[in-house]
């Protein structure tokens, strides 16, 4: 069965911990995505499950069998890396049929997998030309074909779109995708770009300073992030975090004090279990359900910064307390800087975070 599991797997260069105490399983047919800023440990988590380091501690486990000590080689791992070298002289399909070298397949069985994958990577009308004689998304392509010519364990790709331009990563995003859900087999992809592991990954885990913060579906990591750091991490444009002031509770509502205008929020029966203390309370730039209108439970703004994307547009304004709100409404709701707004959040999609920064959920 093609699994990958890690169980409190720590990594230290001399006196620095790079990854630390990581749990992460993943089943065959699965696709995870290692996810987070610069340095925080993703290719060193993916290196040690690959075998090219080496654990300091814990366990690296894979299709059932404990590995650590393994060479690559014999963990019989496909790999796709950002820099991935083709054979510069060999042409396409010889460059497919390599990983098949040591499999002594005759010559028809060889070019039948070749077909194979070049049709699923859409290389069959490419087979004879040369690595210089494709454009960047083939050789991204070709490079995932050789990966997937052979049947190993699992699927490692270190950023594997990272080199393409914007409109190629789009569309390579759902083709690997696709391919990888007919697979069966267990894949970890490292990336920096959420747009990324939200649109290929079943589940995503999200690390910060070497600690896996959060695993969870692409929905699970958006609607219900843990702490502070995943909730601004996962959405563009960024969550908005103002501290607040818990006061009480009545009916499944919470009240609180945000920017000196009391507002109810959150209906999680966690937060009602709360004494008055400060909060941080979380709301998408989305989540706002209405913009002028004075209504209660509104927090008062000022339109500052209009910036125009396309569909919709973001407001930058500032509260009366001098706090930032970013906002976003459609296109067609004219807004313009200096006008006074009254922004009412959906209670419902309002979120509660303690002094710890972890989320306050049942
Ligand atoms: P990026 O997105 O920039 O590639 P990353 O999340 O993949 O970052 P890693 O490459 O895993 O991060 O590195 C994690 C931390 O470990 C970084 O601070 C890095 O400098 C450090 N590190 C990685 N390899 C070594 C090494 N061989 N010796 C010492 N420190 C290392």
């Amino acid at each position: 069965m093609s699994t990958i599991e890690i169980r409190k797997v720590t990594k230290k260069f001399g006196a620095f911990t790079a990854v630390k105490d990581a749990d992460l399983k993943v089943e065959a047919g699965e696709v995870v995505c290692l996810l987070g800023p610069s340095g925080c440990g993703k290719t060193t988590t993916l290196r040690m499950i690959a075998g090219l380091e080496r654990a300091t501690s814990g366990d690296v486990i894979i299709a059932g069998q404990r590995m650590n000590e393994l060479t690559p080689q014999k963990r019989d791992i496909a790999m796709v890396f950002q820099f991935y070298a083709l054979y510069p002289a060999l042409t396409v399909g010889q460059n497919i049929a390599m990983p098949l070298h040591y499999e002594n397949l005759s010559k028809a069985d060889t070019d039948a997998r070749v077909m194979k994958v070049a049709k699923i990577m859409h290389l069959d009308t490419v087979l004879d030309r040369m690595p210089n004689q494709i454009s960047e998304g083939e050789k991204q392509r070709l490079a995932v074909a050789r990966a997937i010519v052979r049947d190993p364990n699992c699927f490692l790709f270190d950023e594997p779109l990272s080199r393409l331009d914007v409109e190629l990563r789009h569309s390579m995003r759902g083709q690997i995708k696709e391919v990888l859900t007919g697979l069966s087999k267990a894949t970890v992809i490292v990336t920096h770009d959420q747009l990324e592991a939200l649109t290929m990954a079943n589940r995503i885990a999200i690390m910060k300073d070497g600690l896996i913060e959060q695993v969870g579906t692409p929905h699970d990591v958006f609607a219900k992030p843990v702490n502070v750091f995943v909730a601004s991490f996962i959405g563009t444009p960024q969550m908005n975090l103002v501290e607040a002031e818990l006061k009480g509770h009545a009916n499944g509502m919470a009240s609180v004090v945000l920017a000196g205008q009391e507002l109810a929020v959150a209906t999680d029966p966690a937060v009602a279990k709360l004494k008055p203390s400060k909060v941080m309370i979380g709301i998408r730039p989305r989540a706002f359900t209405s913009v002028q209108e004075k209504a209660a439970d509104t927090i008062s703004a000022q339109a500052e910064l209009i910036e125009p994307m396309g569909a919709e547009t973001l407001i930058h304004a500032r509260t009366a307390t001098g706090g930032d709100i970013r906002v976003v409404v459609p296109r067609d709701k004219r807004v313009k800087v200096g006008e006074a707004l009254n922004l009412r959040p959906d209670p419902r999609q309002t979120h509660v975070f303690g002094e710890d920064g972890k989320a306050v959920r049942a």
